[in-house]
């Protein structure tokens, strides 16, 4: 069986330009290898290699005339990772910084989290290097629709079923969804985060979020601690991070800051109903800056360029983008008394800023758990249209509150320790790799 150092050095070598792939890789390789050595059945049909590859890479051009008649082109991509457990599922990510690397990454984290949800769905992501921001609605409509003319002949309902991520919401997905359903005439479940009015689910809006304090709740109460009073740090201010604040004040955590690509905003006594009714008007109606929110209260302060980190607080919660708390920032956290971790974004913690807080005991919850009440959601949302159902808000959120105790059990049954902490990053992958690795055994070679 090769070790740890072979499969990185081996990855270095055949894709050198790929640190984020290779950042996801230890994670969960680290996690898997010392089970895989225990369990011969996993040594079987190169599972660990095959695993590095993803099934298949599609990338693409996408030419597209703004309003004022300029022609721009961007880059597309969809990485359909592994479909063991059912057709590819995953978002699309719009945002200047992406590459070939970042999907590569997500897609792989995907597979396993997807499966720690218990519903039927392999692993997938992709995105373009278009950035929505600061764009008119119709030029954006005129992207998605050149975007989706390139993407619509690799995705389907059975096949691969994608949704959103940043800088995709729901406006996106409604032109997304449009465009596919003008080219292949069908009205279908190929993308997930639709309108209700369009096949969505109720509450898939909420469900990363709401899952995300659903899963810390679990977290906590694993430990003799509860919600209530904890004081919170939250970064991002998107789709993620405003449901989990949502959640967070109806638990009656108190809430110090959000932040967005301009700098934090701190709440000192906390964040409330008020506060959140103008986060959501100039984020989501009027896609705004957070500034703007500090200026229209007296309670609130905007720190420009400064990340939520230095503030004093028993959990943080990363909820902006990957590598967005490095080991600085950690040892800070560390020094102001965090506790817990809830990784709200996908891989957010830099593999050294995860190790020291480990290190000084801090229980992290690693993103493949604590955020996949959102795949979930968009999995009960496929579940609905392939059923031609629409199911109620409070069903839906009952099945949400389930799956998130289902994937906290299953990250104690493979994470708890002697000392009965639980090693969550371990418990996660372990029980993600299982799932797919039996299926991918049943299922011969691929
Ligand atoms: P949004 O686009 O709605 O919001 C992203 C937020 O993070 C914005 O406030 C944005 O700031 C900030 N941000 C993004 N990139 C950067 C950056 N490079 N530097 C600083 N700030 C940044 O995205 P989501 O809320 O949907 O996604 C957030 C995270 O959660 C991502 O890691 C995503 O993959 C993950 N996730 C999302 C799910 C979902 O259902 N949406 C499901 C599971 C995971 P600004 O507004 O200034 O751009």
């Amino acid at each position: 069986m090769q070790t740890i150092q072979d499969i990185l050095q081996s990855l270095q070598q055949t894709h050198p330009n790929q640190p984020q792939f290779h950042q996801a890789v230890a994670d969960v390789y680290q996690a898997v290898m010392p089970f895989v050595k225990r369990h011969e059945a996993y040594q079987q049909q190169a599972l660990l290699e095959r695993l590095l590859v993803p099934d298949r890479i599609i990338e693409f051009r996408v030419t597209w005339q703004d309003g004022d008649g300029q022609v721009h082109v961007n880059r597309g991509w969809r990485v359909q990772h592994n479909n063991a457990l059912g057709a590819y599922k995953g978002g699309l990510r719009f945002h200047p910084s992406v590459d070939l690397d970042t999907f590569k990454f997500l897609a792989f984290e995907q597979t396993f989290k997807n499966a720690l949800t218990g519903l039927p769905m392999g692993g997938g992501k992709g995105g373009s290097d278009f950035d929505p921001k600061g764009k008119s609605a119709a030029d954006v409509q005129r992207f998605c629709q050149a975007f989706m003319l390139k993407l619509s002949n690799y995705i389907g309902p059975e096949q691969d079923v994608p949704a959103g991520d940043i800088g995709v919401g729901a406006r996106e997905i409604g032109y997304l969804f449009g465009a596919y359903k003008n080219i292949s005439g069908q009205f279908n479940g190929v993308l997930t985060g639709k309108a209700p009015a369009s096949g969505g689910s109720c509450g898939r809006t909420e469900a990363t979020g709401y899952g995300t304090v659903y899963f810390l709740q679990h977290m906590l109460e694993q430990h003799d601690q509860s919600l209530a009073d904890k004081r919170c740090v939250v970064s991002g201010a998107g789709n993620v991070a405003i449901y989990t604040v949502e959640k967070l004040l109806e638990k009656n955590a108190q809430v110090l800051t959000l932040s967005d690509s301009g700098g934090t905003l701190l709440a000192k006594s906390g964040l409330t109903a008020a506060h959140l009714a103008t986060i959501k008007q100039v984020k989501e109606v009027e896609r705004g800056r957070l500034k703007a929110v500090a200026e229209a209260h007296d309670d609130l302060q905007f720190r420009a360029d400064e990340k939520p980190w230095a503030v004093a607080c028993d959990v943080a919660i990363p909820a902006a983008t990957q590598n967005e708390m490095d080991e600085t920032d950690a040892q800070t956290l560390h020094d102001n008394g965090v506790q817990f971790i809830a990784e709200a974004a996908n891989m957010p913690l830099t593999a050294k800023a995860t190790d020291y807080l480990l290190e000084q005991g801090v229980v992290i919850g690693p993103s493949k758990a604590v955020n996949a009440g959102g795949v979930a959601v968009s999995g009960l949302e496929r579940t609905q249209n392939a059923l031609m159902q629409s199911w109620p808000a409070e069903q839906v959120d009952r099945k949400l509150q389930d799956i998130m105790a289902h994937i906290h059990r299953s990250c104690v049954i493979h994470g708890e320790q002697e000392d009965g902490r639980v090693d969550y990053i371990r418990g996660a992958n372990i029980a993600g790799f299982v799932k797919v690795a039996d299926a991918m055994l049943f299922q011969g070679l691929g």
